[in-house]
């Protein structure tokens, strides 16, 4: 069986606005050219999320809500026929130290057993440094986004010296590049 190729996307700030621990679904709101560049996309390649979410180990929200949120966001893409097939969140702290929050690679793991995924013909998408460093430990390349909190955090890539594949503004421009780079 031929492996498939994914990409695996962060939600808050990369999908959707990144309220600042939301879960609430008068707070959800999509980002622009989500759908159209995972439209774009969704031939070529399966959608999974992973997402850190310390709000859980907070107190902030509770797991249900969480999935509550995150089933409005997986019902609104299927509207649109967009599927995403799984997705893996983390409820820790930093602190906690547990191996499944990203820049971590538990979940590659789990990722590339669970659907026979080629992990180097893979993209991560994400606005936060510890995405991308978490797509370069797990193999694939990968995209900064700008949008969400990806601006304020342009600096703190430079100055970690993590080296995402592309540097991006908008999710439509993204999906294209990346269909660009498969030709390539
Ligand atoms: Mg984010
Ligand atoms: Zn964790």
């Amino acid at each position: 069986m031929t492996k498939k190729k994914a990409i695996i996307l962060d939600r808050d700030g990369t999908l959707i606005e990144d309220k600042n621990y939301a879960y609430k679904i008068e707070d959800f709101e999509l980002l622009d050219g989500v759908i159209e560049g995972l439209k774009l996309l969704q031939n070529d390649f399966l959608f999974l999320i992973v997402t850190n979410q310390s709000g859980i180990g907070r107190g902030y929200y509770t797991k249900q809500d969480f999935q509550n949120f995150n089933n409005h966001l997986i019902h609104i893409l299927k509207k649109q026929k967009i599927e995403i097939l799984k997705t893996y969140f983390c409820p820790h702290l930093k602190e906690d130290n547990c191996e499944c929050r990203k820049p971590k690679t538990k979940f590659i793991s789990e990722i590339i057993n669970e659907f026979n995924i080629d992990i180097s013909r893979s993209w991560m998408i994400g606005d936060h440094p510890s995405d991308i460093q978490f797509g370069i430990n797990a193999g694939c390349r990968t995209i900064f986004l700008t949008t969400g909190h990806g601006d304020k955090h342009l600096e703190e890539l430079h100055s970690l010296g993590i080296k995402p594949t592309l540097i991006c503004d908008n999710f439509l421009v993204t999906a294209k590049i990346i269909l660009k780079k498969m030709v390539i």
